[in-house]
């Protein structure tokens, strides 16, 4: 079958932010912490379960959290030939941390998917893209943690994530601390505006016919960062503790968290699809094929 980016000098990189998202929703919408449930375990071996089948690497980036509890499942995702990156310790968005408070965040996961998987981590992707225009120091915390690169930009204009003058492509980053190659959320324009639709909630809610487009589109000009979250093929009903708490939130809250369960028991099928479809290679594999990188300053962005 011919692949939609076939002949294409731009592949697309799968991507997984590997997180319990009942846990993560029940502290940081419900401030009630709980410990993290199985179902993260579940959902990433049926993803890594997916991509054996359709013989593609991906990259897990991954909470530290989740190795401390889960520690086989690092092993898997490096068994299975994957890439693992890191996605924070406790998934503390940039916004609310300050450096020193990042900085031990990002190299406590760094040192446990380290030690845990025995190979050499490369890349962070902060939680909920979290690193805008008003956290600029987030890069120079990313260098000094050893980091080879970053993927968390949306350059799109957003309150919290988003940093809309930020380049659309693969970029090397000069920061206090050294270089850092950064790869952006893949943008389609669309009408006039762009838009990220190669994750979260475009992915789930938009039906395949227009991905394909879609992927090919962003294909003829750049690689595409597609990502995923286990918890979007969770087909599993949510407990009742869960709906509690939603129902005393406000009509915003609750419209906002009930789209998130839109197309779940779908999710699998599509993203096989589409996994079919396109080229994919690991985000370092595409980064150390990068030949001419622009270099930037964080001052050519102010
Ligand atoms: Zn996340």
């Amino acid at each position: 079958m011919q692949k939609g980016s076939f002949n294409n000098a731009y592949s697309s990189a799968f991507s997984v932010d590997v997180e319990d998202g009942l846990s993560l929703a029940m502290r940081d919408y419900f401030l009630k912490p709980m410990q993290q449930t199985k179902r993260v375990e579940g959902n990433t071996l049926e993803l890594i379960e997916l991509l054996d089948k359709k013989s593609i690497k991906a990259t897990f980036f991954t909470l530290g959290m989740v190795a401390e509890d889960y520690p086989n499942l690092i092993k898997e995702i490096v068994k299975h030939g994957h890439e693992l990156a890191v996605h924070g310790f406790n998934h503390y968005r940039f916004f609310r941390m300050t450096p020193e408070q990042a900085l031990e965040e990002l190299s406590k996961a760094k040192d446990i998917l380290e030690q845990i998987s025995g190979v050499q981590v490369y890349g962070h992707r902060a939680p909920a893209f979290s690193i805008s225009k008003n956290t600029p120091w987030a890069f120079d915390v990313i260098k000094e943690a050893g980091f080879t690169y970053d993927s968390s930009i949306m350059p799109i204009s957003s309150e919290y994530h988003g940093w809309n003058n930020f380049p659309k492509e693969i970029v090397n980053l000069e920061t206090s601390n050294g270089p850092l190659i950064e790869f952006p959320i893949s943008l389609l324009n669309i009408f006039g505006r762009d838009l990220p639709v190669s994750g979260g909630s475009y992915l789930r809610l938009l039906p395949y016919w227009f991905l394909k487009r879609a992927f090919s589109k962003i294909n003829k000009n750049q690689h595409n960062m597609v990502y995923v979250h286990p918890y979007e093929l969770d087909r599993e009903d949510y407990p009742d503790y869960y709906f509690e708490e939603l129902n005393k939130k406000d009509f915003k809250t609750r419209l906002k968290l009930k789209t998130n369960f839109i197309n779940r028991k779908k999710s699998i099928n599509k993203i096989a699809k589409l996994l079919e479809n396109f080229d994919y290679k690991t985000v370092i594999e595409i980064i150390e094929d990068q030949k001419d990188m622009k270099k930037i300053s964080l001052k050519d962005l102010n």
